[in-house]
């Protein structure tokens, strides 16, 4: 099914200006790149990048700011946040069309996507109340082990297209509540609605009396990241986006014993066991695969079934792949909307040849859809193709909404084959059988950083870590005690006694 009428850029443009306009940001036109759409793949924009003089000058201002937000008492700090959390309530329906805009969301994912803002606002609100360290038994009479937790200083956040707010916010809400301020450099081809969440964060830090330079938004392309990522001002790069970019990124802040906190690619799988409920794992697959248009660090890519129920799956998954509505992300009925450019269709298409190639049976999907509509957009069927085998392009993340079907015997082999990639973000298994799920789980089933049971790979709460290991980065993000990456611990040992006692009962003088 496709929508066949779609908004003109022409509508589009007037749209994003009026959402920015009610939010209150001004557009810095220029020259140096365009905001675009893909909805109809033109631009809507010239915009202007942040200069060499610029990106010095957002350093040294959140530099300065820091030097006054270390020092303002933590729950203060997390009256900002509240305040942010309210006016991203009082704009949620404008937010969400700039990410439709910009990203392709459909409706109800992009009003999602902030709704994801408001929940980790309200969770760094709490948060900083409990900004706690621990005390620890001292081996010497008279004295007392603690730790105690500072905030750590500039934050440089590097985003990517796919979330263009939540990455920002689940960064920056935590980041403020422990006192840091907050440098962004959002993804190129998402500057409308970074625009429109640095100017609610400006707003809300004039209504609590907050520095104006807690936050500073650098637009422009990776050589503006490039600047953060060099500069030794930066306590801590956070840089959300492609393993080649993580790769890039990773060692330069190392090289300056700098603080990195990595969420790259996935190359999520879901394991089917022979107990599992059908009509449930089918839902979750079709979200996971083909929701967001594929364009999820936790996209599913990978579905592993057992031998017994693969082709009754595969035949259910295939009809739902045939009645997925396709087309203008602000209709109601769209399901997938575009993808986010030509050449990530380019990308889709030459996985698939490959895959072809290495005796991948295409059973759904494939097709471009809307190409007399809208010729530079790309607008892409989900694909499910079935191998025999995971080869090199099965093992690699192709950022569109592909997903591989490969079949398993025994528990041990789909753990394998799981885990048999370089990637390490979300998994999930969809089994009705107790121990199955346990072993999954366990310390020798999958080794992601995500691990969910009856449930897709995509669509993560904000309570929990967000993040995962080998080539997705390491890091985690969001909920849980991830804000400890924000801060930086010092272990103070007091001596409460009048005598000199050495550790490990040294004598000395
Ligand atoms: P991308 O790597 O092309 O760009 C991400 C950001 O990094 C952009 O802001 C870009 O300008 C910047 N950048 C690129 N190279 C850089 C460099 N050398 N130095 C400094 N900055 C640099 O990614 P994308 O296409 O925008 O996003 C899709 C990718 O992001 C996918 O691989 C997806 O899995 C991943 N992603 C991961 C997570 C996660 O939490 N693990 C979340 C969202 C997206």
């Amino acid at each position: 099914m496709t929508s066949t009428a779609l908004p003109t850029t022409a509508d589009l443009r007037t749209r994003a200006r009026t959402s920015l306009e009610r939010i209150g940001a001004p557009v810095p036109e220029g020259t140096d790149f365009p905001a675009r759409t893909p909805i109809t793949g033109e631009e809507l924009f010239g915009l202007t990048a942040a200069t060499a003089a610029g990106t010095e000058d957002a350093l040294r201002a959140t530099r300065e700011a820091f030097l006054i937000w270390r020092t303002t008492p933590a729950p203060r700090r997390g009256e900002l946040v509240r305040r942010l959390g309210e006016l991203l309530r009082d704009h949620k329906s404008d937010l969400a069309d700039l990410i439709t805009i910009e990203a392709g969301k459909i409706r109800s994912e992009a009003l999602g996507e902030v709704q994801e803002m408001i929940d980790i606002c309200d969770f760094a609100v709490g948060l900083s109340r409990q900004l706690y360290g621990r005390t620890i038994a001292s081996e010497r009479p008279g004295h007392r082990l603690a730790e105690t937790w500072h905030p750590l200083g500039v934050v440089g956040v590097i985003s990517a297209f796919n979330f263009p707010a939540a990455v920002w916010s689940w960064n920056t809400a935590v980041a403020l509540v422990c006192g840091d301020t907050v440098l962004w450099k959002p993804s190129e081809l998402t500057p409308l609605i970074s625009l429109a969440c640095d100017r609610l964060l400006a707003r809300a830090a004039e209504e609590v009396g907050a520095p104006r330079d807690v936050h500073r938004l650098l637009l422009g392309d990776r050589t503006v990241g490039e600047r953060l990522v060099d500069d030794p001002r930066v306590a801590l790069v956070s840089a959300t986006g492609s393993t080649r970019m993580g790769r890039a990124v990773g060692p330069r802040v190392a090289a300056r014993f700098g603080r990195c906190l990595l969420e790259l690619g996935g190359n999520n799988a879901a394991v089917v066991a022979p107990s599992a409920d059908l009509d449930l794992a089918v839902q979750g697959i079709v979200f996971a695969a083909a929701g967001t248009a594929g364009q999820r660090c936790t996209t599913l890519r990978r579905l592993i079934v057992h031998r017994d129920i693969a082709d009754t799956l595969v035949a259910r998954l295939t009809a739902a792949y045939a009645r997925l509505p396709i087309g203008d992300p602000f209709d109601e009925h769209t399901l997938v909307g575009p993808l986010i450019s030509l050449q990530a269709l380019d990308g889709m298409q030459d996985a698939l040849a490959r895959v072809q190639a290495q005796g991948g049976k295409v059973l759904a999907g494939g097709g471009r859809r809307l190409t007399d509509a809208a010729p530079r957009a790309a607008y892409a069927e989900p694909v499910l193709v079935r191998v025999d085998e995971q080869t090199d392009v099965v093992r690699e993340e192709t950022f569109a909404p592909l997903l591989y079907v490969l079949t398993y015997d025994t528990l041990d082999e789909a753990i394998a084959l799981h885990n048999d990639v370089p990637q390490g973000l979300s998994s999930s298994i969809f089994t009705r059988d107790q121990q199955e799920a346990e072993r999954f789980l366990s310390a020798e089933g999958s080794d992601c950083g995500i691990a969910n049971v009856n449930i897709g790979t995509s669509g993560a709460e904000i309570g929990g870590a967000f993040g995962g290991e080998k080539e997705t980065g390491g890091g985690r993000e969001s909920g849980s005690d991830a804000w400890r990456a924000y801060m930086r611990p010092a272990t103070n040992t007091i001596n409460y006694s009048s005598t000199l006692a050495l550790a490990q009962n040294v004598s000395f003088l």
